[in-house]
């Protein structure tokens, strides 16, 4: 898996900070930008739950060589926008999925599913020498089958993510991509995002008897 963080808004903090301030101040958010607290305002105004303002702060990611599973999970998310690999227009000649670790770690397991994936292509590949378009042939596909996905979401979104799927409840694929989202958001906007990731980074764990019982703050 590799995430890259394509295009994000400069000065993401001061200008989300400043936005907040205006709707208290004379002055517009341009002047208030040049001299604005970032830390002390953001805190203030998100903390009273006001989160449209960090709306003000887009992020867009390149995610490459994760599986369609994965995918399927992060396009529920609905504040965002999505372009991914078509398995209409892109034919896939060669086998190309991802192994769980699970599988990985067990060489019986890994058999069964590497064979698999390996008649899964051939089926593939046969399909398309019968001039079937990939379009169809793709009905074969696993959700293993790796893909390349462009997202954009506003900070408001990425902290509701970060929220859900960086807790240990997220599945193990989608909680590595968002903790490298949060990871790369973090180096350019780093008050956004001082207090993102799971709820019991904050507080009390919110799953109840769901609970992995391991808070990442100890005090939770
Ligand atoms: C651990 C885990 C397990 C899951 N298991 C399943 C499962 O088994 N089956 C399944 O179907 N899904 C499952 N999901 C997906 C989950 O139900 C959500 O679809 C997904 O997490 C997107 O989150 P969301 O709906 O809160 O917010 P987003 O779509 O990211 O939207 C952000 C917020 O905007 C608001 N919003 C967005 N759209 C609307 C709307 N139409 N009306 C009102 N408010 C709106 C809500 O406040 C929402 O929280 C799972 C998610 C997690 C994290």
């Amino acid at each position: 898996m590799k995430v890259v963080l394509l295009a994000y808004t400069q000065g993401a903090d001061a200008i989300c900070a400043a936005a907040g301030s205006s709707c208290y101040s004379a002055r517009p958010s341009a002047e208030i930008a040049k001299d604005v607290d970032s830390e002390k305002t953001l805190s203030r105004i998100v903390g009273m739950g006001h989160l449209s303002v960090v709306e003000h702060a887009v992020f867009t990611f390149s995610v490459e060589g994760v599986s369609r599973a994965l995918t399927h999970q992060l396009v529920r998310h609905r504040i965002a926008s999505f372009s991914q690999q078509s398995q209409r227009y892109v034919s896939l000649k060669e086998p190309t999925f991802v192994t769980p670790p699970t599988v990985k770690g067990d060489p019986e397991a890994e058999r069964v599913f590497s064979e698999t994936m390996d008649a899964i292509w051939d089926a593939y590949r046969r399909l398309e020498d019968m001039e079937i378009p990939a379009e169809d042939a793709r009905y074969l596909l696993p959700n293993g089958c790796t893909t390349n996905i462009t997202v954009t979401m506003n900070a408001r979104e990425l902290l509701h993510l970060f929220s859900l799927r960086c807790c240990s409840r997220a599945q193990w694929e989608i909680r590595e991509m968002a903790e490298r989202m949060l990871e790369l958001c973090r180096e350019v906007s780093p008050v956004i995002f001082k207090d993102a990731g799971p709820p019991c980074v904050r507080g009390p764990c919110p799953e109840g008897k769901l609970s992995c019982g391991k808070p990442r703050r100890p005090s939770a």
